[in-house]
Protein backbone atom coordinates (compact mmCIF):
# COMPACT_ATOMS: atom_id res chain seq x y z
CA UNK A 1 0.00 0.00 0.00
CA UNK A 2 0.92 3.52 -0.75
CA UNK A 3 0.86 5.28 3.45
CA UNK A 4 1.37 8.97 4.13
CA UNK A 5 1.38 9.99 7.71
CA UNK A 6 1.79 13.57 8.34
CA UNK A 7 2.98 14.54 12.08
CA UNK A 8 3.95 17.73 13.89
CA UNK A 9 6.95 15.70 15.43
CA UNK A 10 8.74 12.66 14.04
CA UNK A 11 11.98 10.94 16.14
CA UNK A 12 14.67 11.90 15.84
CA UNK A 13 14.20 14.93 13.55
CA UNK A 14 11.86 16.88 16.74
CA UNK A 15 10.08 15.46 19.83
CA UNK A 16 8.51 17.13 22.55
CA UNK A 17 6.51 13.58 23.75
CA UNK A 18 5.32 9.81 22.74
CA UNK A 19 3.42 11.47 19.73
CA UNK A 20 7.37 11.78 17.90
CA UNK A 21 8.40 8.25 18.89
CA UNK A 22 4.98 7.01 17.45
CA UNK A 23 5.92 8.52 13.80
CA UNK A 24 9.49 7.76 14.36
CA UNK A 25 9.01 4.05 14.47
CA UNK A 26 5.57 2.97 12.88
CA UNK A 27 6.59 3.68 9.50
CA UNK A 28 9.86 1.53 9.79
CA UNK A 29 7.61 -1.11 10.90
CA UNK A 30 5.02 -0.64 8.27
CA UNK A 31 8.30 -0.52 6.03
CA UNK A 32 9.15 -3.24 6.82
CA UNK A 33 6.26 -5.26 5.69
CA UNK A 34 6.60 -4.06 2.90
CA UNK A 35 4.37 -0.55 2.00
CA UNK A 36 5.44 2.49 0.62
CA UNK A 37 5.17 4.97 3.63
CA UNK A 38 6.23 8.03 3.27
CA UNK A 39 6.19 10.60 6.73
CA UNK A 40 5.66 15.09 6.30
CA UNK A 41 6.69 16.65 9.36
CA UNK A 42 7.81 20.48 9.32
CA UNK A 43 11.49 21.58 9.12
CA UNK A 44 12.24 23.20 12.72
CA UNK A 45 14.43 24.99 14.01
CA UNK A 46 17.19 22.44 15.91
CA UNK A 47 17.10 19.90 13.21
CA UNK A 48 20.51 19.57 11.57
CA UNK A 49 19.34 21.09 8.07
CA UNK A 50 22.67 20.24 6.70
CA UNK A 51 22.37 16.67 6.84
CA UNK A 52 19.16 17.03 4.84
CA UNK A 53 18.50 16.78 0.65
CA UNK A 54 17.29 19.60 -0.64
CA UNK A 55 14.41 19.36 -3.14
CA UNK A 56 14.31 21.30 -6.52
CA UNK A 57 12.10 23.45 -6.94
CA UNK A 58 9.43 25.55 -4.38
CA UNK A 59 6.27 24.14 -2.79
CA UNK A 60 3.22 26.46 -3.30
CA UNK A 61 0.32 25.94 -0.60
CA UNK A 62 -2.53 28.56 -0.71
CA UNK A 63 -3.07 30.22 2.86
CA UNK A 64 -5.73 32.69 3.47
CA UNK A 65 -3.72 35.36 2.67
CA UNK A 66 -2.41 33.71 -0.99
CA UNK A 67 0.11 31.54 -1.38
CA UNK A 68 3.01 30.56 0.76
CA UNK A 69 5.90 29.49 -1.67
CA UNK A 70 8.02 26.47 0.70
CA UNK A 71 10.14 24.60 -0.11
CA UNK A 72 10.99 20.77 1.16
CA UNK A 73 13.82 18.55 2.28
CA UNK A 74 14.26 15.39 2.16
CA UNK A 75 15.83 12.48 4.87
CA UNK A 76 15.43 9.42 6.28
CA UNK A 77 14.08 7.70 9.00
CA UNK A 78 17.66 6.26 10.95
CA UNK A 79 18.32 2.55 9.61
CA UNK A 80 15.62 2.67 7.03
CA UNK A 81 14.96 4.10 3.60
CA UNK A 82 11.75 5.58 4.70
CA UNK A 83 11.36 9.13 3.59
CA UNK A 84 11.12 12.11 5.56
CA UNK A 85 9.81 15.64 3.49
CA UNK A 86 10.44 18.29 5.76
CA UNK A 87 8.44 21.44 5.58
CA UNK A 88 10.39 24.56 4.80
CA UNK A 89 8.69 27.73 5.56
CA UNK A 90 11.08 29.72 8.28
CA UNK A 91 8.59 32.18 9.17
CA UNK A 92 6.50 29.42 10.74
CA UNK A 93 8.73 26.88 11.65
CA UNK A 94 12.09 28.57 12.34
CA UNK A 95 11.83 29.10 15.83
CA UNK A 96 13.16 28.02 19.27
CA UNK A 97 9.88 25.96 20.60
CA UNK A 98 7.62 23.23 18.35
CA UNK A 99 4.27 25.02 20.01
CA UNK A 100 5.75 27.92 21.66
CA UNK A 101 7.15 28.47 24.84
CA UNK A 102 5.87 26.04 28.22
CA UNK A 103 2.67 26.77 29.50
CA UNK A 104 1.57 29.11 25.93
CA UNK A 105 1.21 28.26 22.53
CA UNK A 106 2.04 30.19 19.75
CA UNK A 107 -0.74 32.67 18.65
CA UNK A 108 -0.44 31.87 14.86
CA UNK A 109 -0.53 28.00 15.55
CA UNK A 110 -3.57 27.77 14.15
CA UNK A 111 -1.77 29.23 10.73
CA UNK A 112 1.43 27.42 11.17
CA UNK A 113 -0.39 23.98 10.86
CA UNK A 114 -2.85 24.70 8.34
CA UNK A 115 0.49 25.17 6.47
CA UNK A 116 1.73 21.49 7.27
CA UNK A 117 -1.73 19.88 6.88
CA UNK A 118 -2.41 22.02 3.63
CA UNK A 119 1.20 21.13 2.53
CA UNK A 120 1.48 17.55 2.95
CA UNK A 121 -2.06 17.51 0.33
CA UNK A 122 0.44 20.09 -2.02
CA UNK A 123 3.67 17.93 -1.76
CA UNK A 124 1.79 14.08 -2.63
CA UNK A 125 0.53 16.13 -5.48
CA UNK A 126 3.77 17.31 -6.85
CA UNK A 127 5.15 13.74 -5.94
CA UNK A 128 2.56 12.46 -7.96
CA UNK A 129 2.37 9.93 -4.71
CA UNK A 130 -1.78 9.46 -4.34
CA UNK A 131 -1.78 7.63 -1.24
CA UNK A 132 -4.01 4.73 -0.68
CA UNK A 133 -4.34 5.97 3.43
CA UNK A 134 -3.64 9.27 4.73
CA UNK A 135 -2.85 8.93 8.44
CA UNK A 136 -3.43 12.36 10.89
CA UNK A 137 -2.61 12.92 14.27
CA UNK A 138 -3.54 15.05 16.98
CA UNK A 139 -4.94 18.48 16.47
CA UNK A 140 -1.45 19.40 14.77
CA UNK A 141 -2.68 17.68 11.54
CA UNK A 142 -6.46 17.59 12.31
CA UNK A 143 -7.07 19.67 9.27
CA UNK A 144 -5.69 16.94 6.70
CA UNK A 145 -8.65 14.43 6.69
CA UNK A 146 -11.12 18.05 6.21
CA UNK A 147 -8.74 18.85 3.19
CA UNK A 148 -9.40 15.49 1.35
CA UNK A 149 -12.95 15.68 1.76
CA UNK A 150 -13.19 19.77 0.88
CA UNK A 151 -10.65 21.05 -1.24
CA UNK A 152 -9.86 18.21 -2.83
CA UNK A 153 -13.34 16.78 -3.46
CA UNK A 154 -13.71 15.05 -6.40
CA UNK A 155 -9.80 14.81 -7.23
CA UNK A 156 -7.53 11.63 -7.37
CA UNK A 157 -6.48 12.40 -3.11
CA UNK A 158 -9.98 12.37 -2.75
CA UNK A 159 -9.89 8.54 -2.83
CA UNK A 160 -7.73 8.08 -0.19
CA UNK A 161 -8.87 6.73 3.08
CA UNK A 162 -8.51 8.65 6.26
CA UNK A 163 -7.30 7.59 9.13
CA UNK A 164 -6.86 9.98 12.93
CA UNK A 165 -5.35 8.76 15.58
CA UNK A 166 -5.93 10.80 19.39
CA UNK A 167 -2.49 10.73 20.73
CA UNK A 168 -3.79 12.78 23.32
CA UNK A 169 -7.42 14.01 23.91
CA UNK A 170 -6.57 16.64 26.60
CA UNK A 171 -5.19 19.32 23.31
CA UNK A 172 -7.92 19.41 20.71
CA UNK A 173 -6.83 22.83 18.76
CA UNK A 174 -9.32 24.69 20.04
CA UNK A 175 -9.68 28.79 19.49
CA UNK A 176 -11.78 31.32 18.39
CA UNK A 177 -14.86 30.54 15.61
CA UNK A 178 -13.67 33.73 13.70
CA UNK A 179 -10.13 31.87 12.74
CA UNK A 180 -11.59 29.76 10.77
CA UNK A 181 -11.16 32.08 7.56
CA UNK A 182 -7.70 31.17 8.30
CA UNK A 183 -7.86 27.50 7.53
CA UNK A 184 -8.90 28.92 4.00
CA UNK A 185 -12.53 27.34 4.60
CA UNK A 186 -15.47 29.25 4.23
CA UNK A 187 -17.84 30.14 7.25
CA UNK A 188 -20.47 27.40 6.12
CA UNK A 189 -18.01 24.49 7.50
CA UNK A 190 -18.86 26.64 10.82
CA UNK A 191 -21.67 24.24 12.45
CA UNK A 192 -21.88 21.77 15.14
CA UNK A 193 -21.05 19.03 12.47
CA UNK A 194 -18.10 20.05 11.72
CA UNK A 195 -15.86 22.56 13.20
CA UNK A 196 -17.66 24.33 15.78
CA UNK A 197 -18.08 22.75 19.25
CA UNK A 198 -19.75 24.59 22.42
CA UNK A 199 -18.93 28.10 21.05
CA UNK A 200 -15.67 27.63 19.56
CA UNK A 201 -13.86 26.27 16.76
CA UNK A 202 -12.52 22.51 17.53
CA UNK A 203 -9.76 21.47 15.06
CA UNK A 204 -9.80 17.74 16.65
CA UNK A 205 -13.75 17.97 16.72
CA UNK A 206 -13.50 18.39 12.92
CA UNK A 207 -11.21 15.61 12.11
CA UNK A 208 -12.93 13.57 14.57
CA UNK A 209 -16.57 13.85 11.77
CA UNK A 210 -14.31 13.65 8.78
CA UNK A 211 -11.77 11.02 8.94
CA UNK A 212 -12.77 7.37 7.92
CA UNK A 213 -11.24 5.64 11.00
CA UNK A 214 -10.24 7.19 14.22
CA UNK A 215 -7.53 5.10 16.51
CA UNK A 216 -6.20 6.15 19.81
CA UNK A 217 -3.04 4.55 21.30
CA UNK A 218 -4.81 2.04 23.95
CA UNK A 219 -7.70 -0.44 23.78
CA UNK A 220 -8.71 0.84 27.77
CA UNK A 221 -7.74 4.72 26.54
CA UNK A 222 -10.30 4.29 23.57
CA UNK A 223 -13.10 3.40 25.89
CA UNK A 224 -11.98 5.61 28.37
CA UNK A 225 -12.83 9.04 25.88
CA UNK A 226 -16.17 8.05 25.43
CA UNK A 227 -16.84 8.80 29.00
CA UNK A 228 -17.26 12.35 30.95
CA UNK A 229 -14.86 12.21 33.18
CA UNK A 230 -11.91 11.57 30.54
CA UNK A 231 -13.63 12.51 27.21
CA UNK A 232 -12.37 16.31 27.61
CA UNK A 233 -15.83 17.72 25.99
CA UNK A 234 -15.89 15.16 22.84
CA UNK A 235 -17.14 11.74 24.20
CA UNK A 236 -20.53 12.44 22.61
CA UNK A 237 -18.62 12.99 19.33
CA UNK A 238 -16.62 9.54 20.37
CA UNK A 239 -19.54 8.07 21.18
CA UNK A 240 -20.98 8.86 18.13
CA UNK A 241 -18.07 7.04 15.89
CA UNK A 242 -17.70 3.72 18.57
CA UNK A 243 -17.88 1.79 15.71
CA UNK A 244 -15.12 3.41 13.57
CA UNK A 245 -12.83 4.46 16.87
CA UNK A 246 -9.82 1.58 17.22
CA UNK A 247 -7.33 0.89 20.07
CA UNK A 248 -3.74 0.07 19.10
CA UNK A 249 -1.13 0.13 21.36
CA UNK A 250 2.44 1.60 21.07
CA UNK A 251 5.27 -0.19 20.44
CA UNK A 252 9.00 -0.06 21.54
CA UNK A 253 11.61 1.30 18.92
CA UNK A 254 13.98 -2.29 19.88
CA UNK A 255 16.75 -0.25 18.17
CA UNK A 256 16.92 1.84 21.03
CA UNK A 257 15.48 0.09 24.03
CA UNK A 258 16.94 -3.19 24.32
CA UNK A 259 19.09 -4.21 27.46
CA UNK A 260 21.21 -6.72 25.50
CA UNK A 261 22.64 -3.53 23.13
CA UNK A 262 21.86 -0.96 24.86
CA UNK A 263 25.10 1.33 24.65
CA UNK A 264 23.80 3.96 27.43
CA UNK A 265 24.01 1.38 30.10
CA UNK A 266 27.36 0.49 31.87
CA UNK A 267 26.58 -2.83 31.27
CA UNK A 268 23.97 -4.73 28.96
CA UNK A 269 22.49 -7.73 30.36
CA UNK A 270 19.82 -10.30 28.72
CA UNK A 271 16.40 -12.28 30.42
CA UNK A 272 17.85 -14.10 33.18
CA UNK A 273 21.01 -12.41 33.65
CA UNK A 274 20.67 -10.98 36.97
CA UNK A 275 24.05 -10.13 38.14
CA UNK A 276 23.96 -7.99 34.98
CA UNK A 277 21.38 -6.37 36.07
CA UNK A 278 22.62 -6.04 39.76
CA UNK A 279 25.95 -4.64 38.51
CA UNK A 280 23.72 -1.62 36.73
CA UNK A 281 22.20 -0.81 40.02
CA UNK A 282 25.22 -0.68 42.18
CA UNK A 283 26.10 2.16 39.64
CA UNK A 284 22.83 3.76 39.83
CA UNK A 285 22.51 3.54 43.65
CA UNK A 286 26.14 4.99 43.56
CA UNK A 287 25.55 7.81 41.03
CA UNK A 288 22.34 8.87 42.96
CA UNK A 289 24.42 9.06 46.04
CA UNK A 290 22.55 6.65 47.88
CA UNK A 291 23.40 3.85 49.85
CA UNK A 292 24.99 0.58 47.45
CA UNK A 293 23.13 -2.60 48.55
CA UNK A 294 21.64 -5.10 46.10
CA UNK A 295 19.14 -6.23 48.94
CA UNK A 296 17.22 -3.43 49.46
CA UNK A 297 14.25 -2.63 46.80
CA UNK A 298 14.74 0.30 44.39
CA UNK A 299 12.11 2.20 42.71
CA UNK A 300 12.38 4.89 40.09
CA UNK A 301 9.74 7.56 38.68
CA UNK A 302 10.18 9.08 35.55
CA UNK A 303 8.08 11.97 33.48
CA UNK A 304 6.71 15.49 33.07
CA UNK A 305 5.56 17.00 36.40
CA UNK A 306 1.75 17.70 34.99
CA UNK A 307 -1.57 16.91 36.20
CA UNK A 308 -1.79 14.02 34.27
CA UNK A 309 1.31 12.16 35.51
CA UNK A 310 -0.31 12.02 38.89
CA UNK A 311 3.24 12.74 41.32
CA UNK A 312 1.22 14.99 43.55
CA UNK A 313 0.09 11.30 44.28
CA UNK A 314 3.77 10.14 44.85
CA UNK A 315 4.44 12.99 46.58
CA UNK A 316 2.22 12.74 49.26
CA UNK A 317 2.92 8.40 49.18
CA UNK A 318 6.32 9.03 49.69
CA UNK A 319 5.96 11.24 53.21
CA UNK A 320 5.45 7.76 54.55
CA UNK A 321 6.74 5.50 52.40
CA UNK A 322 10.08 6.88 52.81
CA UNK A 323 9.92 5.76 56.79
CA UNK A 324 10.02 1.67 55.19
CA UNK A 325 13.36 0.19 54.21
CA UNK A 326 13.17 1.33 50.27
CA UNK A 327 15.11 3.87 48.21
CA UNK A 328 13.03 5.91 45.39
CA UNK A 329 15.07 7.81 42.69
CA UNK A 330 13.13 10.41 40.40
CA UNK A 331 13.67 11.87 37.18
CA UNK A 332 11.16 14.63 36.40
CA UNK A 333 11.01 18.24 35.62
CA UNK A 334 8.15 20.59 35.10
CA UNK A 335 5.65 21.77 37.43
CA UNK A 336 7.88 24.24 39.94
CA UNK A 337 6.32 23.75 43.09
CA UNK A 338 6.12 19.95 42.66
CA UNK A 339 9.87 20.68 42.22
CA UNK A 340 10.80 22.70 45.32
CA UNK A 341 8.54 19.74 46.86
CA UNK A 342 10.59 17.14 45.75
CA UNK A 343 13.72 18.57 46.53
CA UNK A 344 12.88 19.35 50.04
CA UNK A 345 11.65 16.05 50.34
CA UNK A 346 15.33 14.58 48.89
CA UNK A 347 17.45 16.95 51.63
CA UNK A 348 15.03 15.21 54.63
CA UNK A 349 15.84 11.34 53.69
CA UNK A 350 19.18 11.42 51.98
CA UNK A 351 19.79 7.97 52.09
CA UNK A 352 16.23 6.93 50.33
CA UNK A 353 15.32 9.44 47.97
CA UNK A 354 16.85 11.22 45.31
CA UNK A 355 15.35 13.88 42.80
CA UNK A 356 16.71 14.64 39.30
CA UNK A 357 14.99 17.65 38.38
CA UNK A 358 15.62 17.81 34.40
CA UNK A 359 15.56 15.86 31.53
CA UNK A 360 18.93 13.28 30.76
CA UNK A 361 17.35 10.22 28.09
CA UNK A 362 20.86 9.03 29.39
CA UNK A 363 19.99 8.42 32.37
CA UNK A 364 16.15 7.20 32.44
CA UNK A 365 17.93 4.13 30.36
CA UNK A 366 19.87 3.46 33.18
CA UNK A 367 16.70 4.07 35.60
CA UNK A 368 15.06 1.91 33.83
CA UNK A 369 17.64 -0.80 33.40
CA UNK A 370 18.98 -0.38 37.51
CA UNK A 371 16.04 0.04 39.30
CA UNK A 372 13.52 -3.28 40.82
CA UNK A 373 10.72 -1.45 39.72
CA UNK A 374 8.91 1.56 38.65
CA UNK A 375 5.58 3.53 39.89
CA UNK A 376 3.66 5.07 36.76
CA UNK A 377 0.52 6.58 39.13
CA UNK A 378 -1.10 8.83 36.27
CA UNK A 379 -4.40 10.34 36.29
CA UNK A 380 -4.75 9.28 32.88
CA UNK A 381 -2.49 7.72 30.52
CA UNK A 382 -3.56 7.00 26.72
CA UNK A 383 -0.56 4.76 26.40
CA UNK A 384 2.37 5.51 28.07
CA UNK A 385 6.25 4.09 27.46
CA UNK A 386 7.28 3.60 31.19
CA UNK A 387 5.83 0.48 31.88
CA UNK A 388 6.90 -0.57 28.39
CA UNK A 389 10.04 0.14 28.83
CA UNK A 390 10.49 -0.87 32.36
CA UNK A 391 8.66 -4.44 31.14
CA UNK A 392 11.37 -4.97 28.89
CA UNK A 393 14.35 -4.06 31.29
CA UNK A 394 13.23 -6.65 33.78
CA UNK A 395 11.91 -3.57 36.10
CA UNK A 396 8.24 -4.37 37.33
CA UNK A 397 5.76 -1.57 36.68
CA UNK A 398 3.50 -0.75 39.90
CA UNK A 399 1.03 1.22 37.70
CA UNK A 400 -2.80 2.95 38.14
CA UNK A 401 -4.60 0.77 36.41
CA UNK A 402 -5.99 3.70 33.45
CA UNK A 403 -5.78 3.50 29.68
CA UNK A 404 -2.25 1.87 28.20
CA UNK A 405 -1.04 1.28 31.77
CA UNK A 406 -4.15 -1.23 32.59
CA UNK A 407 -3.84 -3.01 29.01
CA UNK A 408 0.07 -3.57 29.30
CA UNK A 409 0.34 -4.41 32.73
CA UNK A 410 -1.10 -7.85 34.01
CA UNK A 411 -1.48 -7.78 38.08
CA UNK A 412 0.41 -10.30 40.27
CA UNK A 413 -2.63 -11.09 42.27
CA UNK A 414 -1.75 -14.56 42.77
CA UNK A 415 1.33 -16.47 42.88
CA UNK A 416 3.12 -17.95 39.38
CA UNK A 417 0.81 -14.81 37.24
CA UNK A 418 1.22 -10.87 36.74
CA UNK A 419 4.06 -8.75 35.08
CA UNK A 420 3.43 -6.19 38.23
CA UNK A 421 0.95 -4.29 40.24
CA UNK A 422 -1.99 -2.50 39.79
CA UNK A 423 -4.13 0.10 41.98
CA UNK A 424 -7.35 1.66 40.99
CA UNK A 425 -8.71 4.06 42.97
CA UNK A 426 -6.65 7.87 42.81
CA UNK A 427 -5.07 8.41 46.04
CA UNK A 428 -1.97 7.76 48.20
CA UNK A 429 -3.76 5.27 50.03
CA UNK A 430 -4.03 2.98 46.76
CA UNK A 431 -0.84 3.49 45.96
CA UNK A 432 0.95 2.33 49.29
CA UNK A 433 -0.97 -0.72 49.21
CA UNK A 434 0.44 -1.77 45.98
CA UNK A 435 3.86 -0.59 47.25
CA UNK A 436 3.48 -3.08 49.87
CA UNK A 437 2.29 -5.94 47.85
CA UNK A 438 5.22 -5.24 45.67
CA UNK A 439 7.58 -5.24 48.23
CA UNK A 440 6.00 -8.40 49.16
CA UNK A 441 6.65 -10.14 46.44
CA UNK A 442 10.25 -8.32 46.28
CA UNK A 443 11.25 -10.93 49.00
CA UNK A 444 9.69 -13.76 47.79
CA UNK A 445 12.64 -14.85 45.65
CA UNK A 446 11.35 -17.48 43.78
CA UNK A 447 8.11 -15.56 42.92
CA UNK A 448 9.97 -12.33 41.79
CA UNK A 449 12.42 -14.12 39.09
CA UNK A 450 8.38 -15.16 37.99
CA UNK A 451 6.98 -11.59 37.93
CA UNK A 452 10.29 -10.16 36.43
CA UNK A 453 10.43 -13.21 33.33
CA UNK A 454 7.40 -12.78 32.55
CA UNK A 455 7.67 -9.39 32.47
CA UNK A 456 11.11 -9.34 30.13
CA UNK A 457 9.24 -11.72 27.65
CA UNK A 458 6.42 -9.34 26.65
CA UNK A 459 5.92 -8.43 22.72
CA UNK A 460 5.40 -5.04 22.59
CA UNK A 461 7.44 -4.78 19.23
CA UNK A 462 6.08 -2.42 16.34
CA UNK A 463 5.71 -5.19 14.18
CA UNK A 464 2.91 -5.93 16.14
CA UNK A 465 1.15 -2.56 16.58
CA UNK A 466 2.31 -2.02 12.44
CA UNK A 467 -0.16 -4.84 11.88
CA UNK A 468 -2.70 -3.84 13.69
CA UNK A 469 -2.73 -0.31 11.40
CA UNK A 470 -2.19 -1.99 8.55
CA UNK A 471 -5.48 -4.27 9.11
CA UNK A 472 -7.12 -0.28 9.25
CA UNK A 473 -5.87 0.76 6.62
CA UNK A 474 -6.45 -2.28 4.34
CA UNK A 475 -10.46 -2.43 5.54
CA UNK A 476 -10.63 1.19 4.37
CA UNK A 477 -8.81 0.71 1.13
CA UNK A 478 -11.26 -2.53 0.36
P1 LIG B 1 4.14 11.46 27.53
O1 LIG B 1 4.27 11.31 26.05
O2 LIG B 1 2.76 11.80 28.01
O3 LIG B 1 5.16 12.36 28.15
P2 LIG B 1 5.01 8.67 27.65
O4 LIG B 1 5.10 7.72 28.80
O5 LIG B 1 4.24 8.22 26.45
O6 LIG B 1 4.41 10.03 28.22
O7 LIG B 1 6.48 9.07 27.16
C1 LIG B 1 7.35 9.78 27.97
C2 LIG B 1 8.77 9.55 27.47
O8 LIG B 1 9.60 10.64 27.87
C3 LIG B 1 9.43 8.30 28.05
O9 LIG B 1 10.30 7.78 27.07
C4 LIG B 1 10.21 8.84 29.25
O10 LIG B 1 11.30 8.03 29.54
C5 LIG B 1 10.65 10.18 28.72
N1 LIG B 1 10.88 11.19 29.78
C6 LIG B 1 9.94 11.91 30.45
N2 LIG B 1 10.53 12.73 31.34
C7 LIG B 1 11.86 12.54 31.22
C8 LIG B 1 13.02 13.12 31.87
N3 LIG B 1 12.92 14.07 32.81
N4 LIG B 1 14.24 12.70 31.46
C9 LIG B 1 14.35 11.74 30.50
N5 LIG B 1 13.31 11.15 29.88
C10 LIG B 1 12.08 11.55 30.23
Amino acid sequence: MKILIVSSEVAPFAKSGGLADVAGALPKALRKRGHDVRVVMPLYAGIDWEALEKLDGALDVPMWWGTARGAVRLGRLPRSDVPVYLLEYNQYFDRRYLYGPPEDGYADNLERFTFLSRGALQLCKRLNFIPDAIHANDWQTALVPVYVNTVEWGQPLHGAATVYTIHNLMYQGVTDGGALFITGLGPEHYHPGEFEHFGSLNLMKAAIRHSNVLSTVSPTYAREIQGGELGCGLDGELRSRAGDLFGILNGIDEDEWNPATDALLPQRFGPGDDAGKQAVKLALQREAGLPADPGVPLFCAIGRLVDQKGFDVLAGALERALDWHLQVILLASGDKELERHFASLAQRHPERFKAFLHFDNALAHRLYAGSDFVIVPSRFEPCGLNQLYSLRYGTVPVVRAVGGLEDTVEDSGAPGEGTGFKFREYTEVALWGAVSRALAAFRDKAAWRGIVDRGMAQDFSWDRSARSYEALYQRLAG
